[in-house]
């Protein structure tokens, strides 16, 4: 299977340290605020990724961290007049919950940097044994990238074109403008912990790559993060592990593209910022998620929100498409015996399997792999549509599995306990049609049989009854040629 690997500029084959394992890393958000949507389709880029590896039988291990101690982190508490513990304990608990509900899975492991302060200055230690690291006069401690002969091997970049490229803060305490602190002393008001270097907080870079070397061992196969971490982040995350440790951080290096919205960088005062929880308040995650993956995950995504609606309807047609399999599967099974189109819907199923494995082999292709997925919803309403009466159980069942397994692979659920008929069907069941059971879905039957009899012996009061019951429960009533059922309207 191919990957791209930005350090290369290029697709290569998956190679992984150990076989059958990935040990993946993807830079967390730093949390003064909510995460905005561009920060969710990195992350849902890289659940994607994770996903199919998974999928393809890889044994992935999967680390994040949160990034609770930085300078936004403390502006924002000194606005608010509370500390920067607190700022940070709210932004995570809101980033987890923001990527449960837009169905991200959890890391296997989640450092925090204020929890890893030690392997932190651990590292340091050793950077500034080795000669790789100094204190500075202000008592900062800082990288010195002209110590690392490979410095700029993964943006491609000397340092000298570097230097004449970049505007870099001026400070007289750096000897040389690129570079970057690993430890930063304590200013007054700061949260701070001991150092061998005095009082002071870990640097941005330092925190990534000593929590990767502590909780998955260094080299890792895959590292990940937005295409603007690129440099100077990656850059110097994997400088250091260079310097520490004489290898290098990561195998893989994968850059997801930058999200526009409505052609146009997202910004405050453009009025087109969006967080994800205000997109997720108003679509489903589901569909914010088929929206996302059309388009391939190095590109930059151009966030069209009057294509939400759009995607909505997608959603819903691979959801209708599923539950028409089943239900006919289920109500009207033929004779077993398979016909032609029965076995053209399992040869669909196959072929979109086949196709869709195709498509995310070569460099997680989403947007081929929804294409597969919709080929086989074409193919399976047609031959619902031509089949009419009677029907081969197998392959439409078949199909129904294939298109929800694909999905689930994106991380889109196509049917949940969320599609379970209402309880209150029992207690409608009860009141017109004398059902003792419990079961909703037996009540809902009960029902609909109940009022198939009141239409035949003309007693419309009943039949309407029924329906204006289901319909107050916010289900619909579909007459189709096999017989009367319910859907979620
Ligand atoms: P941050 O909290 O700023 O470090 O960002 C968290 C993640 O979101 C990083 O992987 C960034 O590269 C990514 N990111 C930031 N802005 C965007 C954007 N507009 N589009 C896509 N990813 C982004
Ligand atoms: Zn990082």
């Amino acid at each position: 299977m191919l990957v791209y690997n930005s350090r290369i500029h290029r697709k290569q084959e998956l190679e992984t340290i150990e076989p059958g394992k990935i040990r993946m890393y993807v830079c967390g958000p730093t949390v003064y605020d909510q995460i905005h949507i561009g920060n969710a389709r990195t992350f849902l880029s890289f659940d994607v990724i994770r996903r199919y590896l998974m999928y393809k039988g890889y044994d992935v291990t999967f680390a994040q961290n949160l990034t609770d101690v930085d300078d936004k982190i403390i502006n924002r508490a000194n606005e608010e007049g509370r500390s920067a513990a607190e700022v940070a304990e709210e932004y995570s608990a809101a980033f987890i919950e923001q990527m449960h509900r837009f169905g991200i899975l959890d890391p296997d492991i989640r450092p925090r940097a204020t929890r890893e302060i030690e392997a932190m200055q651990e590292m340091i230690g050793r950077l500034v044994e080795r000669d790789h690291a100094y204190v500075a006069g202000n008592g900062d401690v800082y990288f010195s990238v002209r110590s690392d002969r490979s410095y700029g091997v993964l943006s491609g970049r000397e340092l000298d074109q570097l230097r004449a490229g970049e505007r870099v803060e001026v400070n007289d305490d750096k000897r040389d403008p690129f570079d970057f602190a690993l430890w930063k002393a304590a200013k007054p008001g700061e949260p701070s912990w001991p150092s061998p270097w005095g009082e002071g907080r870990p640097g941005w870079h330092t925190e990534c790559c000593a929590m990767i070397h502590r909780y998955l061992g260094t080299p890792i196969d895959i590292h990940g993060g937005g295409q603007d971490l690129i440099f100077p982040h990656h850059e110097n995350e994997t400088a250091q592990a260079m310097c520490a440790w004489d290898h290098p951080l990561a195998n893989h290096w994968m850059h997801a593209g930058m999200l526009r919205v409505n052609g146009d960088k997202m910004s405050k005062s453009l009025g087109n910022f969006f967080t994800l929880r205000e997109i997720l308040d108003a679509y489903p995650a589901d569909a914010i998620r088929l929206l996302m993956l059309q388009t391939h995950y190095r590109s930059s995504l151009d966030f069209q929100t009057d294509q939400l609606d759009g995607a909505v309807g997608t959603l819903e047609r691979l959801r209708t498409c599923v539950k028409n399999l089943r239900w006919t599967a289920e109500n009207s099974p033929g004779d077993g015996n398979l016909t032609e189109a029965d076995r053209g819907l399992s040869q669909a199923a196959v072929t979109a399997q086949e196709e869709f494995i195709r498509q995310m082999d070569d460099d997680f292709n989403t947007a081929g792999g929804l294409a597969a997925i919709f080929e086989l919803v074409t193919a399976a309403n047609k031959y619902l549509l031509a089949a009419g009466g009677a029907i081969a159980t197998a392959p439409t069942l078949r199909a129904a599995d294939t298109i929800c397994e694909l999905a689930e692979v994106l991380g889109v659920t196509l049917e949940s306990s969320q599609d379970e008929l209402p309880s209150e069907l029992v207690d409608l069941a009860r009141a017109h049609a004398g059902y003792a059971g419990t079961d909703p879905e037996e009540a809902a039957e009960t029902l609909l049989a109940a009022r198939q009899e009141a239409r035949a012996a003309k007693d419309w009061g009943t039949a309407d009854a029924i329906r204006d019951g289901i319909t107050a429960l916010g289900l619909a009533l579909e007459d189709t040629a096999a017989g009367a059922r319910l859907r979620k309207a």
